[in-house]
């Protein structure tokens, strides 16, 4: 054999057992996929006969506020086939036009939109603002406290984004997206290599955007040190751009030869969601979302590690019953009482601090002795890989005064 072609042979067996590593890789992850879904079909669900649940998104981009590629067909679709209730659109502001008037607003596909802004303020501050307005671009020029007060007495929302930048913690912000996907799928992209993207990603997208996902303890520590003092809102956001991967040989028109795109609607709308609590008899609109992320009425659940749908997390002392987002008072005999819908392992924090952690439960009951911010952390340990590490669900807090 003429050595050129041994050195072909060589480097095609070098290559075929490089790629050995990914393939088991896949598998695990295919394991994964399955142990989710036969689990899933064993899920109890709770329900509070007071309130009725939605699921849903925050966060999300299309190409109108620039930053991103997605057009509304693809995020409507995104939105429907995840079976989501809303999404709230959070379009980055334009000098020209009013983005969050020119996004989607209404139900389409059965799912509700609500036009919010990605906002700035001249702090260096960044907000997701619902609902948005046509003074937002202009409004850049504002301190954090005079852009607070203006949208405050518009009725609107400002939920902290990128926490790891917000300067301004005493100033009246509603929440803290203590979670980004965009910025956890964006790391990924670094940890995950081409072979896992070709591997494993196009049987398990979510799932392998999911794979090394981590507890965002200095978001949560942030959160939750201003939590301690008064009642403020936390949420994961997905911050859908629809623009990480790579394609080669394509023209705009989205004709691509090689097109791996890791963070289509479709995908990402999978992996994280804002169960929200609204009363029953309330109908789900544009009020009745903004006011479930105002009063906390709000859990995270990243849905593809398992339907978190049926979480519930309530403080009882006699017949008194306390929820997500409210207060009550420190008395004997009061009880903090979480359910899950599959047994996981479940930590309650008290101000940030680790007050209780259970074994693998479906729900637990917790004696509270002192003032403080109580909230939950779901853990399943027996999915493996990231899930030991970074939360299933996360509540609001339950305000003991
Ligand atoms: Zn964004």
């Amino acid at each position: 054999m003429k050595r050129w072609k041994k050195f072909l042979l060589a480097l095609l067996a070098v290559l075929l057992i490089a790629q050995l590593p990914y393939v088991y890789r896949r598998y695990r992850v295919g394991q994964r996929a399955d142990l989710i879904q036969s689990l899933n079909a064993q899920r109890v669900v709770r329900k509070d006969p007071e309130f009725d649940e939605y699921k849903g998104i925050i966060h999300a981009h299309t190409s109108l506020g620039g930053h991103s590629t997605g057009n509304f067909d693809e995020l409507i679709e995104g939105a429907a086939s995840n079976g989501l209730d809303f999404v709230v659109m959070t379009e980055h502001t334009s000098a020209d036009y009013d983005t969050a008037a020119l996004t989607l607003n209404g139900v389409f596909k059965n799912v509700l939109f609500i036009g919010g802004n990605e906002a700035d303020t001249i702090s260096g501050d960044r907000f997701l603002m619902i609902d948005g307005g046509p003074e937002m671009f202009a409004d850049a020029k504002l301190a954090t406290p005079q852009f607070l007060e203006k949208y405050h007495a518009q009725g609107k929302i400002a939920l902290i984004t990128y926490p790891d930048r917000f300067k301004s913690w005493d100033s009246d912000f509603d929440g803290v997206e203590v979670f980004s996907l965009h910025t956890n799928a964006k790391r990924n992209t670094r940890i995950l290599t081409i072979p896992d993207m070709l591997w494993s990603f196009p049987s398990y997208p979510g799932l392998t955007v999911a794979e090394n996902f981590r507890r965002p303890d200095e978001e949560l520590a942030q959160y939750d040190a201003v939590a301690a003092k008064r009642p403020l809102t936390l949420f994961a956001g997905t911050d859908a751009h629809s623009n990480i991967g790579f394609h080669l040989l394509g023209d705009d028109a989205g004709h691509k030869f090689i097109n791996l795109k890791i963070d289509r609607y479709a995908t990402t709308f999978g992996i994280v969601r804002a169960h929200i609590l609204i009363e029953h008899g309330t109908p789900l609109n544009r009020e009745s979302v903004i006011e479930a992320f105002r009063k906390g009425r709000v859990f995270v659940g990243f849905d593809v590690a398992g339907d978190t749908s049926g979480f519930d997390l309530h403080a009882e002392a006699g017949a008194t019953k306390t929820r997500m987002g409210e207060a009550t008072e420190l008395k004997e005999g009061l009880k903090l009482r979480a359910f899950a819908p599959l047994p996981a392992r479940f930590v309650v924090y008290r101000d940030g601090t680790k007050v209780y952690e259970s074994g693998n439960q479906a729900e637990i009951e917790f004696d509270v002795k002192d003032r403080g911010a109580y909230r939950v952390e779901v853990y399943r340990d027996d999915l493996g890989s990231s899930f030991g590490i970074a939360p299933w669900i996360y509540s609001n807090p339950i305000y003991v005064r």
